[in-house]
């Protein structure tokens, strides 16, 4: 499917050349002699800036959709483009690099280190990118400050709530600034209230520049997106704006 529903009219200003890009994207699994077509033919872009759900029951390939998207895994064929570089073909030196340089992740069951605090789980990314440790104490902080937790440096996660242990995973899922965001159903594990304030903070970001993908079951999240990409079959059924036609659009604050 090319276009989105309920988009811009045509004219004005032309379009930024997109981000993320993934086109006849096939993705087959074979297990005990069972061919299992996961993804068939998926093609989108994701414009920079973009707020972007992708939906879908269980089994429809979202998941799959994530591993191509996050670089650990590869498409049966097809071509996956991010920030203008071809990185679905690619190998795990490359890919290792992608991860670490261009996208950040954030889990359902936040995976921080337990015995670290806030400030050394958000640091990790820029340990590993070999960021100098004065420019790390700025980006640690800055990240901690942009997710609402200045005043939680020092906590352990064990001294954190749920949300915020999910803030604390998003400040680390950005302290890179990577060109995009994957967020793996982040208000899984999370009460309404702290679900709220997760949607919030992304929202935040996004509102900020940063290029959000979410992957949920939830129609409800999905909503809180500004686009929704809804899977089925692993195919792409519709691609179309939150709240276009019909759809209830709640505003978070
Ligand atoms: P979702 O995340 O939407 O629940 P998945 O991407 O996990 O969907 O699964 C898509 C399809 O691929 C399903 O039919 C599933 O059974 C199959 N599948 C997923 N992972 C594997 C695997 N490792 N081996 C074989 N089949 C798989």
């Amino acid at each position: 499917m090319s276009g989105v529903e309920g988009g811009p009219a045509l004219g004005g200003e032309p379009p930024e050349p997109p981000v993320l890009e993934v086109a006849s994207l096939n993705r087959t699994y074979e297990t005990g002699g069972v061919s299992v077509l996961a993804l068939r033919g998926v093609a989108f872009t994701v414009a920079p800036g973009e707020l972007l759900a992708i939906v879908g029951p269980s089994g429809s390939g979202k998941s799959t959709l994530l591993g191509i998207l996050g670089c650990l895994d590869r498409p049966t064929s097809g071509e996956y483009w991010l920030d203008g570089e071809e990185v679905g073909g690619f190998d795990a030196t490359v890919s290792a690099r992608v991860r670490r340089e261009k996208l950040g992740f954030v889990f359902q069951a936040y995976n921080l280190l337990p015995r670290s605090t806030a400030y050394e789980n958000v640091e990790l990314p820029l340990v590993y990118a070999k960021t100098p440790r004065t420019q790390r104490r700025e980006r640690v902080l800055e990240a901690l400050d942009a997710v609402g937790l200045a005043d939680r440096v020092t906590h352990l996660p064990t001294q954190l709530s749920g949300g915020q242990q999910q803030r604390v995973a998003i400040a680390r899922a950005l302290v890179n600034r990577p060109k995009v965001v994957l967020a793996d159903e982040p208000t899984g594990n999370l009460d309404t209230r702290s679900e709220t304030e997760i949607l919030a903070t992304l929202h935040q970001l996004n509102a900020e520049g940063t290029t959000i993908l979410i992957v949920t079951h939830s129609d409800e999240v999905a909503q809180q997106a500004r686009r929704i990409l809804s899977m089925r079959d692993g195919e792409i059924e519709r691609d179309h704006l939150a709240g276009a036609n019909g759809g209830a659009r709640t505003e978070l604050r």
